[in-house]
C-alpha cells in the first residue's frame, strides 16, 4: 500500500461521428455524435498505475463537461487513493457539495456528469490497484465498507443505512453459487441495435434477422416521432421476432402524459414489455399516471437514463411511477450513487435493467449489474441489461457478448480505458478523424 497518490488529471473531448449513419437516432436526438468527456488520472505508483473514467455525451457540449471536470480537479489532484477510499462517502460529498460548484448542480446536469467521469476514473484506479475487475471488487467487499461509499443524504426516508446493511447481509447467502453461475452463463442482455429511428425498414429487417441468428431474444424499438410509422415498424419487428420473443419500446421523452397513454395504447397489440422514457425525466407524477394507466394492458414504464440522481429515483419508486429501474453508469455519481439506487430498487422490489449503449456505457454498467445480481437482487427475473453493438472496438477491454449475454469481464479495472490511438484520433477537433471531416465539410459548403 502507500502507492497511488494522484499526481495529475487530464480530460479530453472524444467524439465519434455516429450521426453520419443515424446510429443512436431516436425521437428526440435525431443526429447524435456519441462522445465522451474522458478522464485520465496519473499516479506516482512505480508501475505507472493510471485510472480511466468517462461520461457519455452526444457531441456538442462535451467541451462544457470538460470544463466542469477541470473545475473539479482541485479536489482530486494530490490526493492519495487510500485516503479517498478510507472515507469514500466523505470524498463523494466533497465533490458534490463544493460550496461554489454545487450552485450549478447540485448533483445534476453538467457538473454531475463531470463528477461521474472523475469518480469512474477513481473506481477504475481502485479496482486496478486491487487487481480485480470492478464487479469483483464490489462483490468481495465487506458490506460495511460498501455502505461507507454511499451518501445516504436525502434518501433515508426510503432506505436507511441499517436497512441497506440487512439487504447486503442477506445477499451473502448463495453469493458464491450466483457468481459461478454468471461466470458460466453470463448476464442476460437485450439489443437496441436493430431499430434506431433513423434506420429504413429494409435495414431494420436485416438487422433483426441477423440478431435472431446470433441468438438474441429481446429487442427494443425506438418510437414516438410518428404514430403510423411506429405501428408499421412495431408490426414489422413483431413479425420478424415472433410471438415469444420480448419487445420493448423507447420514446426518449417525446410525449405529454395523456399523449403517452393514448399513443402506447395504440401500440399495445404488439405486446411491448415496457415503454421507456414516455415523458420528461423530471415528471415523477406524470410517470406514475402513465404507469397506472398502462398497467391493465400489461405494459410497464421504464426510465432512468436521464434521472439526475438518487433523489429522483427515490421519488419514482415511492410514487410507484416505474416498473423497471434503468441506472446509468455515467449519469449518476459513479458507482457510489448507483449502489444506493440498486439498494433502493431491491427494497422496493423493482427490477434493475441498466441503460447502456452510447460510448462505453456497456463496458461500465455490466460491472454494476453483475454485482447487483450476485450481491443485491439475487434474481434474474424480468431483468436484462441493454446492449448496443457499436464503438466497442475503441476500448482496451471491450465487452464480450456470448449467447446474448454479457460475459463477466476478467481484466482488472472498470473496463473504461480507451485505446490510446482511438482517444487521440477522435479527439475533437484536433484529432485526425475530425480534421478530415471538418475539412471535407468546408469543401462542400
Ligand atoms: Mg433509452
Amino acid at each position: 500500500m502507500g502507492r497511488g497518490r494522484i499526481t495529475g488529471l487530464a480530460v479530453s473531448d472524444v467524439r465519434f461521428p455516429t450521426s453520419l449513419a443515424h446510429h443512436g437516432s431516436d425521437a428526440m436526438h435525431p443526429d447524435p455524435d456519441y462522445s465522451a468527456a474522458y478522464v485520465v488520472l496519473e499516479t506516482d505508483a512505480p508501475d505507472g498505475l493510471k485510472g480511466y473514467g468517462l461520461t457519455f455525451t452526444l457531441g456538442k457540449g462535451t467541451e462544457v463537461v470538460v470544463c466542469a471536470v477541470n473545475a473539479l480537479a482541485v479536489h482530486v489532484v494530490n490526493k492519495d487513493l487510500d485516503e479517498i477510499i478510507s472515507d469514500f462517502r466523505g470524498f463523494y460529498r466533497q465533490l458534490t457539495s463544493d460550496g461554489q460548484l454545487r450552485w450549478i448542480g447540485p448533483e445534476k446536469g453538467v457538473v454531475h456528469l463531470a463528477t461521474a467521469a472523475v469518480l469512474n476514473a477513481i473506481w477504475d484506479l481502485w479496482a486496478k490497484k486491487e487487481g480485480k475487475p470492478l464487479w469483483k471488487l464490489l462483490v468481495d467487499m465487506d458490506p460495511k465498507q460498501l455502505l461507507s461509499c454511499i451518501d445516504f443524504r436525502y434518501i433515508t426516508d426510503a432506505l436507511t443505512e441499517e436497512e441497506a446493511y440487512i439487504i447486503l447481509q442477506n445477499g451473502l447467502v448463495g453469493k458464491t453459487e450466483r457468481e459461478e453461475q454468471l461466470l458460466k452463463h453470463g448476464y442476460p442482455a437485450y439489443t437496441t441495435s436493430c431499430a434506431w429511428l433513423g434506420y429504413p425498414d429494409q435495414q431494420l429487417k436485416q438487422l433483426c434477422s441477423d440478431a435472431l441468428k446470433d441468438g438474441w431474444t429481446r429487442f427494443k424499438v425506438k418510437v414516438g416521432a410518428d404514430l403510423q410509422d411506429d405501428i408499421r415498424r412495431c408490426k414489422l419487428v413483431r413479425e420478424m421476432i415472433g410471438p415469444e420473443n420480448i419487445l420493448m419500446l423507447d420514446a426518449n421523452q417525446r410525449w405529454e402524459v395523456e399523449e403517452a397513454i393514448e399513443w402506447v395504447t395504440k401500440l399495445a397489440e404488439f405486446r411491448p414489455l415496457w415503454i421507456e422514457e414516455p415523458t420528461s425525466p423530471d415528471d415523477i407524477l406524470g410517470h406514475a399516471t402513465i404507469s397506472k394507466a398502462l398497467a391493465p394492458l400489461g405494459i410497464g414504464v421504464a426510465t432512468g437514463e436521464q434521472c439526475h440522481n438518487r433523489v429522483i429515483f427515490k421519488q419514482l419508486l415511492q410514487a410507484k411511477a416505474l416498473s423497471y429501474v434503468q441506472v446509468d453508469s455515467c449519469r449518476l455519481g459513479s458507482v457510489n450513487e448507483n449502489l444506493s439506487v440498486l439498494l433502493m430498487a431491491k427494497k422496493f422490489q423493482i427490477p434493475v435493467c441498466p441503460h447502456a449503449g452510447g460510448v462505453g456505457l456497456c463496458e461500465l454498467v455490466q460491472h454494476l449489474i453483475i454485482f447487483d445480481y450476485i450481491s443485491v437482487s439475487g434474481s434474474l427475473d424480468n431483468r436484462m441489461c441493454e446492449y448496443v453493438d457499436h464503438l466497442h472496438e475503441h476500448f482496451k477491454y471491450p465487452v464480450v457478448i456470448r449467447n446474448a449475454s454479457y460475459v463477466p469481464p476478467k481484466a482488472p479495472g472498470y473496463s473504461s480505458e480507451m485505446k490510446e490511438d482511438s482517444a487521440r484520433r477522435y479527439q475533437f477537433p484536433q484529432g485526425e478523424v475530425w480534421q478530415k471531416l471538418l475539412s471535407d465539410t468546408a469543401k462542400i459548403s
